[in-house]
């Protein structure tokens, strides 16, 4: 089976958030299942950070937009550790920017016209590489416009569109009068689910269009059917019933790995470490407060969020409790939200407990995975989430708030309990949750058991990809029913 992997961020060369992650670790999984997958994505600047060698496929292609002709040219690499190619598609114009999407908190004005290039491009590749793929799959809003263009044009592909998010903010709506620029043959019927002289949808374009639908957690697959968390696109998913499945999300095991991460820098006091021997875990505790400004206290749990600084997060419940929060040291990495960044660096410069790092930083990120005690997700809601698998692999136990795929992998009860879980969105319920937390890791032996638990979890991509392959099989079947 042959499949292109469309993603407008793929790690290690582009990312924002979770989404990076699963088109940089999913295809290798494929890959090991005997898919020819290859991965397509925009070639931004920032690129060469990735260390990866790029060599030029294409040197000149011409993209076909409604109206006019554009060109790309075509690099390729391959995802670290495996063979599995990445071509990148080169546009200095719409790509080779400050930023992937636009400033923090911002987007820039022309992302539907450089995404719908980026869908176009996809296309237009393909004949000089000599190369179709019999799936296309296409990961969120961003690359929806793909789903409309096969549909529209009766192409022989089958498509699968993964929602990695579908909230508010999430499902890539724009002004009716930029649509001319997906360049939609509005007298087809379907337009009209996603399409109106208001808006387009492109999250309900993805799901209008695809052959198949996936959502990144089972609990976020049934949770997008109700208004409450689906708002904008409930309709759709109850519409396509069994077309939608939820397959949980994977980590990449060799890159978030604490027995052999790079990052864990023994001159910077860190130190690699595993389930059988945590002494490198406490001094990782110990580096990373040096580094972040904390006092030197071992005996104090150090509470740590990576994060995007987005309302989606439950941000808002975290400045509830922080003012009477004491016992305990925070961390906070992340960009975002200008309301939350200057919330968080206040309280930085007022607290000794409190240290904040308002950046993507990769490097940073590993550490405070390997040194916090607690990692904290209160999330309103959260499709998969990967910060709480990535701790667990670290023995950092997560905190979280029960929705979606956090819901599915944070237990706090029975034998395998591996975390601290609440359901109520609210102040006090994450209050009595921190309480339990902080409790939990004054005895020693009940924390030890919890770190054991957590580490012993296996939330890599075995499983899910297999699922996923099922998925392309029920799309290709679909397509030529
Ligand atoms: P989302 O996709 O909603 O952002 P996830 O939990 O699924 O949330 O994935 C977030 C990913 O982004 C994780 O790999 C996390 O470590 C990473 N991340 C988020 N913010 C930062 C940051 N400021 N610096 C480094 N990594 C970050």
């Amino acid at each position: 089976m042959k499949v292109l992997f469309v993603s407008a961020e793929v790690t290690p060369f582009a990312k924002v958030g979770g989404l990076a992650d699963v088109a940089g670790s999913l295809p290798k999984a494929m890959r090991q299942l005997g898919v020819d997958i290859r991965v397509v994505m925009p070639k931004y600047k920032g690129v060469e950070n990735a260390r990866a060698e790029l060599r030029r496929v294409l040197a000149g292609c011409a993209v076909p937009m409604p109206g006019w002709t554009s060109g790309c040219a075509l690099d390729e690499a391959t995802l670290p550790g495996s063979d599995v190619p990445v071509y990148l598609v080169e546009h200095n114009d719409y790509f080779w920017r400050e930023h992937i999407y636009g400033p923090p908190g911002g987007a820039y004005p022309d992302n539907l016209e450089r995404l719908s290039f980026l869908c176009r491009a996809a296309l237009a590749v393909l004949e000089p590489l000599g190369w179709a793929p019999d799936v296309f799959h296409l990961n969120d809003w961003h690359t929806a416009p793909l789903a409309i263009l096969v549909r529209q044009r009766g192409l022989p592909h089958a498509t699968v569109f993964t929602a990695h998010n579908l909230g508010g903010g999430y499902q890539g709506v724009f002004p009716g009068e930029q649509a001319w620029v997906l360049g939609i043959d509005a007298s087809q019927p379907w337009t009209t689910k996603f399409l109106s002289p208001s808006q387009v949808n492109l999250a309900r374009a993805g799901l209008t269009c695809a052959d198949m639908i996936s959502t990144v957690s089972p609990t976020y697959a049934r949770e997008v059917r109700d208004p409450a968390i689906g708002a904008g696109v409930d309709d759709l998913v109850r519409e396509r019933g069994e077309d939608v499945w939820g397959i949980l999300n994977g980590i990449d095991y060799d890159f978030w790995n604490p027995a052999t991460d790079r990052f864990l820098d023994p001159a910077d006091g860190y130190a690699n470490f595993g389930p059988d021997d945590l002494s490198g875990k406490a001094a990782c505790k110990a580096a990373l407060q040096a580094e972040m400004g904390l006092p030197p206290r071992a005996d104090v749990p150090l509470m740590a969020m990576v994060t995007r600084l987005d309302a989606q997060k439950g941000l808002d419940l975290v400045r509830a409790v922080l003012p009477d929060l004491s016992g305990v040291q925070l961390v906070i990495l992340g960009t975002g939200a200008h309301e939350y960044e200057n919330f968080f660096a206040q309280e930085a410069q007022v607290r000794s407990d409190v240290a904040v790092a308002l950046k993507f930083d990769e490097r940073l990120a590993h550490r405070i995975y390997a040194g916090a005690d607690m990692f904290l997700m209160p999330s309103r809601f959260e499709p998969c989430g990967l910060g709480q698998m990535i701790a667990l692999r670290y023995g950092t136990i997560p905190i979280v708030r029960a929705t979606g795929g956090l819901a599915d992998t944070v237990h706090e009860d029975g034998p395998h309990a591996n975390g601290f879980v609440f359901t109520d969105y609210s102040a006090l319920a994450l209050r009595a949750a921190l309480d339990r937390a902080i409790a939990a890791y004054r005895d020693k032996r009940l924390w030890a058991r919890l770190v054991a638990n957590a580490m012993a979890c296996d939330f890599s991509w075995g499983a899910s990809a297999r699922r996923y392959l099922q998925l392309y099989e029920g799309a290709l079947a679909k397509k030529h029913l």
